[in-house]
């Protein structure tokens, strides 16, 4: 049995941070990062992110950092019976659909910054020449044999019923769309005739049994050498992880069928199993290996992978969602064992808990999913980054919220780390000739920053060491925070009037803090780790420099590239602001006539064009606005407001406009939006009772951007003319509408 898999580092799991990493002359470990294999039937949401590539990523980034020998692979599985579903349902060839969904997992993982140094897929030929060779040779060695099995046949349509096809409630957990061969809501696995009440899930009928013959392998033969295994050195691993796969190995092991009903996925190369395909499940955890062969072979080393596989002292990582855990902690390490006994086992399954979405949160409403596609779309992939790791579901089922991903994200990333480096990086510029000031003498204050500086840099990196990314981030903030306690006290400021020498001093350690934090954070956050390195002056890419030189000063006088802030604030459309969005048709309009109204001393009659045509509107600013201040202006118009007689003349719509205790100011559009530009709402929204625009208030925000307020405050509408914020007249900061 394999029994010492370590690297000769003091075990002393149960509290790494009394291991520190050394610095200098380090032994180079080999690692190799294996992700959980998508199916290429659907969008990935934020939660299959959170459990495999994105962990995966920060742990390899760190590692390469490091400058040990790092493998990441992984890929799209072609051949899993959703994306078959998924064929029928669609009406096209099954190929075509694996080929779209692989083609935009690529594109989602490269837009994420996710690192892979092969993303395959099991479509592959190598793959399945690989697998058809590994399955012989374990017939060979009678680790896989034939049988005949009864299986679920369903006589409406006349065929079998392989694993996803038939459908039934778990006799564990009562879930009622168990899989015939797992339940998704426990993780059990099943035959599809113990589940209860199993149907075709096609044709909605009871199958029947019949058999039919398939290849099996011989797991039952691996279960004390498994118990063995398990029972040996797995003191790093998570709990749950470890407590699922023995609650497994204590049941017993049974042989499981490793081949199928089913004219899609890899061929069985044995004559008289045309109409039969190598299961998934033995096909895609094999991945991890055929995918290290083909990155090699690629690199024209066609035996290097034996580095990886054969070498006692690598160490494979595996990152995978909790449904995925007797596959990576029984399965492939059975298959291992039974190939060859010399080949390197998991050292860690780092399987991570649900992040529960609701079904409206996961679709929920326009351009509000959580799909990748949609959020990469919306936003900052660091954001997203973020998020991932600072709420990762490592111990127990966390639940999505839009507000905690906004929270999170304004009140930590952009409030925390953004804040600090932004204004250490604009003061310096603006004080100190665009360059990193030098450092003089250094005050108690100014040394507690850099003590600090290291002390955070080693705490974040003895979380990674063991895969506690969660932990290891929240240490990366803290320097950020320490940063900004240290910005306030020195008070630069102030400072800059009485002491230059002493703030220039005091900017270059808070620079020197900003490019540790560029470094630390660079596993996590690449893109913005990668801004701020330009930001600080320098051509490279964060990405080549290594872990130790966080620890590095600043060099003074290097020029300072100062853009825009390193994040953006998250701001959310809730399901009411969408809806009170509708509710509301405003465009830009140009003032073409104004007359007085021949009733009342304080009413004009404005004629205004709105692009699609001209109206009159019976407007209350004749106090404010001169006819010359009013004709040609642009203004923002609310076109479906009901009409009104005012003073006997009807209104049609209204100009925005707010007011204080003081003075009226009309709501600007931009000079050079064009007549027409919807500014809120939607062209031709139904007409707008008074009462009920009566409800929303002119609020006036940062920078002296304009919103509807309703509903409480809850509902926040901006006012915008493509990208730009419209504003009020006159520097107004609050007000109430003007009719
Ligand atoms: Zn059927
Ligand atoms: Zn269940």
């Amino acid at each position: 049995m394999i029994s010492e898999r370590g690297d000769g580092r003091p075990r002393d799991a149960a509290n790494p941070l009394n291991e520190l990493p050394a610095v200098g002359g380090r032994i180079m470990a080999k690692i190799l990062v294996c992700v959980a294999w998508p199916y290429a039937s659907a969008p990935r949401h934020l939660g299959h992110a959170i459990s495999t590539f994105i962990p995966a990523d920060v742990f390899a980034r760190y590692h390469r950092m490091k400058g040990d020998e790092v493998l990441m692979v992984g890929g799209s599985d072609m051949h899993g019976t959703p994306t078959m579903v998924r064929a029928e349902e669609e009406k096209v060839p099954v190929q075509e659909v694996a080929e779209r969904f692989h083609a935009l997992h690529t594109k989602n993982i490269e837009q994420l910054g996710v690192k892979y140094d092969l993303y395959w897929n099991t479509a592959a030929e190598d793959h399945k020449t690989w697998v058809q060779e590994l399955f012989l040779d374990l017939q060979q060695k009678a680790n896989v044999y034939e049988a005949t099995m009864v299986s679920p046949f369903c006589t409406t349509g006349n065929h079998f019923l392989p694993d996803r096809y038939v459908e039934g409630t778990c006799p564990n957990c009562g879930f009622e769309r168990a899989r015939g061969d797992q339940c998704d809501s426990c993780g059990h696995l099943w035959d599809p005739f113990e589940l209860k009440d199993p149907r075709c899930r096609i044709h909605g009928t009871a199958p029947v049994p019949r058999e039919t013959k398939h290849f099996f392998f011989r797991l039952s033969a691996f279960e004390e050498p498994l118990k063995a295994w398990i029972a040996s050195d797995k003191e790093h691993w998570r709990h749950h992880v470890l407590t699922f796969t023995r609650s497994w190995l204590q049941e017993g092991l049974k042989d499981r069928a490793m081949t199928r009903d089913l004219d899609w996925g890899i061929e069985v190369p044995v004559p008289g199993y045309e109409t039969k395909r190598i299961y998934v499940w033995f096909e895609a955890v094999m991945g991890y290996l055929t995918a290290t062969k083909e990155w090699f072979k690629l690199h024209g080393k066609p035996d290097g992978w034996k580095d990886f596989w054969y070498d006692p002292k690598a160490k494979h990582y595996y990152f995978i969602g909790k449904d995925n855990i007797v596959f990576h902690s029984i399965m492939w390490p059975a298959i291992l064992m039974a190939a060859d006994p010399k080949l390197v086992l998991p050292y860690d399954i780092v399987a991570t808990q649900f992040l529960n979405i609701s079904g409206e949160k996961m679709s929920g409403g326009r351009r509000k999913g959580v799909w990748l596609p949609d959020l990469l779309e919306r936003f900052d992939p660091d954001q997203i980054r973020y998020y991932a790791v600072a709420t990762m579901p490592e111990a127990k089922d966390t639940d999505f919220e839009w507000e905690d991903f906004a929270q999170r994200n304004n009140s930590e990333l952009l409030a925390v780390y953004g804040n600090f480096v932004h204004r250490a990086l604009t003061f310096a510029d603006k004080n100190f000739n665009h360059e990193v000031p030098e450092a003089g003498y250094l005050d108690a204050t100014d040394k507690a920053l850099i003590r600090a500086i290291e002390e955070q840099w080693k705490r974040v990196g003895q979380n990674l060491e063991y895969v506690h990314l969660k932990d290891g981030l929240r240490e990366a903030i803290q320097l950020a925070r320490l940063g900004n306690q240290y910005f306030d006290q020195k008070a630069p400021w102030e400072l800059v009037k009485k002491d230059r020498a002493a703030c220039g001093t005091a900017l270059h350690v808070a620079l020197r803090a900003a490019r540790s934090l560029a470094l630390i954070l660079a596993p996590f956050l690449p893109f913005s780790s990668q801004r701020l390195w330009n930001a600080l002056g320098y051509d490279s890419e964060v990405h080549v420099q290594t872990w130790d030189e966080a620890l590095e000063d600043v060099p003074a006088g290097q020029k300072l590239r100062v853009g825009r802030p390193l994040f953006t604030k998250i701001e959310l459309e809730t399901p009411e602001a969408e809806a009170a969005d509708a509710r509301f048709d405003v465009r830009v309009a140009e003032i073409l006539d104004v007359k007085d109204h021949p009733n009342a001393d304080k009413l004009y009659i404005l004629t205004v064009d709105y692009g699609a045509g001209t109206r009159d509107i019976v407007s209350g600013i004749k106090n404010d606005y001169t006819p010359d201040q009013l004709r040609g202006r642009k203004i923002a118009y609310l076109l479906n407001l009901q009409p009104a007689k005012l003073r006997g003349v009807e209104s049609h719509g209204m100009l925005l406009a707010g007011e204080d205790e003081h003075v009226v100011g009309l709501v600007l559009p931009p000079e050079d939006a064009p007549i027409g530009t919807q500014v809120l709402g939607v062209a031709g929204a139904s007409e707008l009772p008074f009462a009920e625009f009566q409800k929303y208030k002119l609020r006036v925000g940062e920078e002296g951007r304009v919103y509807f307020l309703g509903h409480n405050e809850e509902v926040r509408l901006p006012l915008k003319a493509g990208d730009a914020f419209l504003k009020v007249d006159k520097g107004l900061k609050e007000g109430t509408w003007v009719h």
